[in-house]
C-alpha cells in the first residue's frame, strides 16, 4: 500500500478527484494497485450453469419456499410452489440450507428453531449514482472509497467506482440509503411487520431505541434532494454536475438485529450464520452476507454443520483443493500471502501482482 499527502500524486492516482478542488485544501490518500472487481452475478452464472450439466444435480429456478417444518424421522418438509405453473409441491430434505437474503428471517422463523429466536431484521434499501456521460466515465480508473459519516452504518462508506458491467467500462457513486419495509427488492411492504413476533419485539424496540443515530442518518438520507446528493458527490468530484447523473435502486439490504442479556437487544451490522444445534438446518442473515464473504461464511457453515465430514481426508482433500490455503493463517505468513496473490493474480489475468 501506498500513502500520499501529495496532492500531485492524488492526482495522478485519480485526476477527478483532484479536479477544481482548492490548491489549499489537505488530502490524504491510501492506494493499493492490487485488486479487482467481482461480478458476483455472472459467477452465480457460471457456476448454476456447471451443477446443472452435473449428474444428480437438480435445480429449480422460479421456485418460492412456502414453508418448511422438521418431521419427527428429523428430516425436514419443505412446502414449495412454482411460480410459473403455480402449481405447489412437498420436498423432503436432510440438510437445509437458508440463503434467501431478506426472505431468511421470515423462513428461519418458518423454521421454529429455538436458535432462531429472538431474531429480527430491519431493511435499509441502496441507491446509486450511476454516471451517463462516456468522457467522465472514461477519466477515472479507480475505486476510491472514503468515511461513513457519523452516525451512518459502515456499509454506508461512500465511495466513487469503476466497473465493469458485462465488459463496459461504468462509474457509480454511493451508496445512498432509502427506507422501505420491503426485505427484498421486489418484495412485500408488509414484510417488516409480518417480521414482528412476540419473540422479537423486545430486541427490536431496544434495537430501535439505542440505534436513534442511525434513524437520524436514514429519516436525512430519504429526504435528500438530487441537489443534495449531488452535493455528496461533489466532495468526491468536485467538478460533478447533476445532468451526467441518473439515481438508480440498487437493492434492499437487512440488518440483523439479535436478543441481548444485558441491552434486550442489539442491532448488527455484519452477518450472522444462525444454525440448529442438530445441524440439520442454518439460515445466512446480515446486511451484507452474500458476495465478498460468502466463501469465508461457507467454511464456517461447513464447520458447524458438518464437523464430522469436514474431518474426513475425503473431504479435507477436497477443500484444499479448492482453497489451497485452507486452514493456514495468512495474516501471520507473508511468503504465503504472496505466493497466493501472485497465483490469485495471475489466474484472474491481473498484471499486477
Ligand atoms: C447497494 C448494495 C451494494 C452492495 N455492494 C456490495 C459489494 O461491493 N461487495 C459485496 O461483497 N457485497 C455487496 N453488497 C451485498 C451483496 O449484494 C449481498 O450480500 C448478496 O447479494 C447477498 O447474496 P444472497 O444470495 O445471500 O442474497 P440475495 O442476492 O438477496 O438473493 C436471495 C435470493 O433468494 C430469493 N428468495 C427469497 N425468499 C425466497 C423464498 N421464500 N423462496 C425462494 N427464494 C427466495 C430471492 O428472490 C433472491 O433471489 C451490496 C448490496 C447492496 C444492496
Amino acid at each position: 500500500m501506498e500513502y500520499t499527502e501529495d496532492t500531485e500524486v492524488v492526482k495522478q492516482w485519480a485526476p477527478l478527484i483532484m479536479d477544481g478542488r482548492k490548491k489549499n485544501e489537505q488530502i490524504a490518500a491510501t492506494r493499493m494497485d492490487l485488486g479487482t472487481d467481482v461480478n458476483f452475478g455472472s459467477l452465480t452464472r457460471d457456476m448454476f450453469n456447471h451443477l446443472k450439466a452435473l449428474p444428480n444435480v437438480s435445480l429449480n429456478f422460479n421456485h418460492e419456499i412456502r414453508d418448511l417444518k422438521k418431521n419427527k424421522d428429523g428430516n425436514w418438509i419443505i412446502k414449495v410452489k412454482d411460480l410459473e405453473t403455480k402449481e405447489k409441491r412437498k420436498r423432503v430434505a436432510k440438510f437445509v440450507f437458508i440463503g434467501a437474503g431478506g426472505g431468511s428471517l421470515p423462513l428461519l422463523e418458518k423454521s421454529d428453531i429455538p436458535e432462531g429466536k429472538g431474531f429480527g431484521g430491519f431493511p435499509v434499501s441502496g441507491q446509486w449514482l450511476k454516471c451517463t456521460n462516456e468522457e467522465i466515465i472514461k477519466q477515472h480508473h479507480a475505486k476510491v472509497y472514503g468515511k461513513a459519516a457519523v452516525g451512518a452504518p459502515p456499509m454506508s462508506v461512500p465511495h466513487l467506482d469503476t466497473r465493469m458491467i458485462n465488459g463496459k467500462q461504468a462509474l457509480l457513486f454511493g451508496p445512498y440509503a432509502g427506507f422501505s419495509t420491503k426485505f427484498l427488492k421486489n418484495g412485500s411492504f408488509l414484510d417488516l411487520p409480518k417480521s414482528i413476533k412476540f419473540n422479537n419485539i423486545r430486541p427490536m424496540l431496544s434495537a430501535g431505541l439505542q440505534n436513534l443515530d442511525l434513524t437520524k442518518y436514514l429519516i436525512e438520507q430519504v429526504r435528500q434532494s438530487p441537489e443534495d446528493r449531488l452535493e455528496a458527490l461533489k466532495e468526491y468530484l468536485p467538478t460533478a454536475q447533476l445532468k451526467d447523473w441518473e439515481l438508480e435502486y440498487a437493492g434492499q439490504r437487512v440488518q440483523v438485529i439479535k436478543k441481548d442479556e444485558k441491552k434486550g437487544g442489539i442491532l448488527e451490522f455484519g452477518t450472522e450464520v444462525v444454525s440448529a444445534g442438530d445441524g440439520s438446518i442454518a439460515a445466512l442473515l446480515g446486511a451484507s452476507p452474500g458476495a465478498s464473504t460468502a466463501v469465508s461464511i461457507m467454511i464456517e457453515l461447513l464447520d458447524r454443520c458438518f464437523k464430522e465430514d469436514l474431518t474426513t481426508e475425503e473431504w479435507q482433500a477436497k477443500m484444499k483443493e479448492m482453497i489451497p490455503t485452507y486452514g493456514k493463517e495468512l495474516a501471520n505468513d507473508a511468503k504465503l500471502c504472496k505466493e497466493t496473490r501472485t497465483r490469485t493474480s495471475r489466474i484472474l489475468e491481473i498484471e499486477k501482482a
